[in-house]
């Protein structure tokens, strides 16, 4: 890698390997971020992934960062173990984590114009790690979808194929860290809206145990299944980042005061000490995560993998998690549910736009119809309809009875296994408007993620191959608070695929990206967005 600094594109290096270059003088903060923001300003036309550029702050906090290298490399080298993990690394931030000063949309036109008057705790702990933040990635409006379609500021172009979604809701900072233009991304999983864009857009993800990352400062959608994670170009990075997450903060009394281990120092270094991690654990292979609907190449994958595991020491076995079927339902009950008491907060009077229409219910009625879209009003009236007089029990009380069957399953699969391996996504990126004229459709993108989060579990998704070009995800779950052992087994499967022909190719539409003839994907997706028009019509 030393050799390679200077020779190769910073932002090719990992988060990892920036750190260390940074720390060794062989590059500077303000270097390796005008890289980035070089690459953003030159192609995000082209792939949409930014909602907000902030050249300024970054570079303020890059020219600090090389302040403080100076000043520690003076102190000697004790001064340069002291200083902080992610000094001068350059992160994305999905569109609904609050930064003091700067805008927070959640992808939402009832947010527009409105700036964060407080920096969220992540923000905080993000700070204090030195990363510079390069701006604001696109994702669906208030984090409801699965390809970022539902955004207010157009879709987001997956780099794998600029046609094509790159999963959602955080479809911006996935797309953002698979085409290099940030090392680290942050997005935030109420269903899958990490791991799934992960899958899609062949970058590593993970939704932390509820509870491990404190959610204050966050635009809330549903609160008893929102987590915040990291997104990665490889398993060290994410585990690296979410240590700086992680932890209990007094904001958010949700957040558990569990010690957070240094996940990425406690990574075996080399291949062969990672390989050798797989002997002895047992995996259980659920046998209802191959979901009707999934495409034969992903499956095949995906059984690839978990044999390649099994073939390097992993013992597999299939498990029954019977009420995985529920889960696509009693989410759609329960997430709605939350996010219409989370939503009736926009109100025209204390956030963002407002619009004004005779008087105070005419000024609501008008900020709320026009500042939200489809999919958020369609799940506010699926919420107030569950919760109403009358229908609560018959909805949201048995969703929660059939959430804690859920959750046992979870629990009696793992006194006899280890994790649980499983498909990411049933399908590779989907093609712009697929699955925008039918709700179903797109939920059932997440229907081997949303189980996890009914239970409060953690995730992981790895990339374990292309299908026709596209990548495709792996999943890992773990037992709550065991997201060492997932960072472990994904590290562990990156090292028995180190030479796999797949792991050297990068996303296919890169150069497009650069050419400046290639459409935006507002442009690609018209056909898309008649079909969102046509639905919004119906609603
Ligand atoms: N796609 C799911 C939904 O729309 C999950 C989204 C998420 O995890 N934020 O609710």
């Amino acid at each position: 890698m030393t050799a390679a600094v200077s020779t190769t594109d910073p932002t090719r290096l990992r988060a990892h390997e920036m750190a260390r270059a940074l720390r060794a003088g062989q590059l500077s903060a303000r270097e390796l971020t005008e890289a980035h923001l070089g690459l953003i300003e030159r192609q995000d036309r082209a792939m949409n992934a930014w909602s907000f550029v902030d050249r300024e702050g970054a570079v303020e906090a890059a020219t600090q960062a090389d302040e403080r290298f100076d000043g520690a490399r003076r102190a000697g080298p004790e001064g340069l173990d002291a200083l902080p993990p992610l000094l001068g690394v350059p992160v994305a931030l999905k569109d609904l984590v609050l930064q003091r000063g700067r805008p927070a949309t959640a992808g939402s036109r009832i947010l527009q114009g409105f700036v964060s008057p407080y920096d969220a705790h992540i923000t905080e702990r993000l700070a204090a790690a030195g990363a510079v933040v390069l701006g604001r990635t696109n994702m669906d409006e208030f984090a409801m979808g699965s390809s970022t379609e539902f955004s207010a500021w157009g879709p987001t172009g997956n780099p794998w194929d600029l046609g094509r979604v790159p999963g959602g809701s955080s479809g911006g900072s996935a797309a953002a860290v698979a085409a290099f233009h940030a090392p680290l991304g942050i997005g935030t999983d109420t269903g899958g809206s990490i791991r799934q864009p992960a899958a899609l857009t062949g970058t590593v993800g993970l939704k932390p145990t509820y509870g491990r990352v404190s959610r204050y400062g966050i635009v809330a959608f549903a609160s008893s299944l929102d987590q915040i994670g990291p997104f990665g170009r490889d398993v060290r990075d994410a585990a690296m980042l979410l240590s700086v997450l992680a932890g209990r903060d007094e904001r958010d009394s949700t957040s558990a005061d569990i010690p957070v281990p240094d996940y990425a120092a406690e990574l075996p270094q080399s291949d062969e000490e990672g390989a050798a991690s797989l002997h002895g654990v047992r995996l259980g292979l659920p046998r209802q995560y191959f979901v009707a609907g999934m495409e034969p190449d992903v499956e095949a994958r995906v059984r690839e993998a978990v044999d390649v595991l099994g073939q390097c020491g992993a013992e597999i076995v299939e498990v029954d998690l019977p009420h995985t079927d529920y889960g696509l339902a009693t989410y759609y009950i329960i997430a709605p549910a939350e996010a219409s008491a989370n939503l009736a907060r926009y109100d025209g009077i204390r956030y963002g736009s407002a619009a004004r229409d005779g008087d105070v219910l005419g000024d609501y009625l008008a900020t709320r119809g026009g500042g939200f879209g489809t999919e958020v009003k369609r799940r506010i009236m699926l919420g107030t309809y569950a919760l109403s007089a009358g229908y609560y029990d018959a909805y949201y009380l048995k969703a929660q009875k059939v959430r804690t069957l859920i959750k046992r399953d979870f629990d009696r699969a793992f006194e006899s296994v280890d994790a649980l391996v499983a498909p990411t996504s049933p399908t590779v990126a989907f093609p712009f408007g697929a699955r925008l004229s039918d709700p179903v459709s797109m939920y059932l993108s997440d229907a081997c993620t949303l189980p996890v989060n009914m239970a409060g579990l953690p995730g992981l998704s790895v990339p374990c191959g292309l299908s026709n070009g596209l990548p495709v995800g792996l999943q890992f779950i773990g037992a709550a608070w065991d997201e060492r052992r997932l960072f472990r087994l994904g590290r562990a499967y990156e090292a028995i695929t180190a030479s796999a022909d797949w792991r050297a190719l990068e996303p296919a539409d890169l150069p497009a990206l650069d050419d400046p003839s290639t459409p935006s994907p507002a442009e690609r997706s018209s056909a898309g967005r008649a079909a969102l028009d046509s639905a919004a019509a119906a609603v």
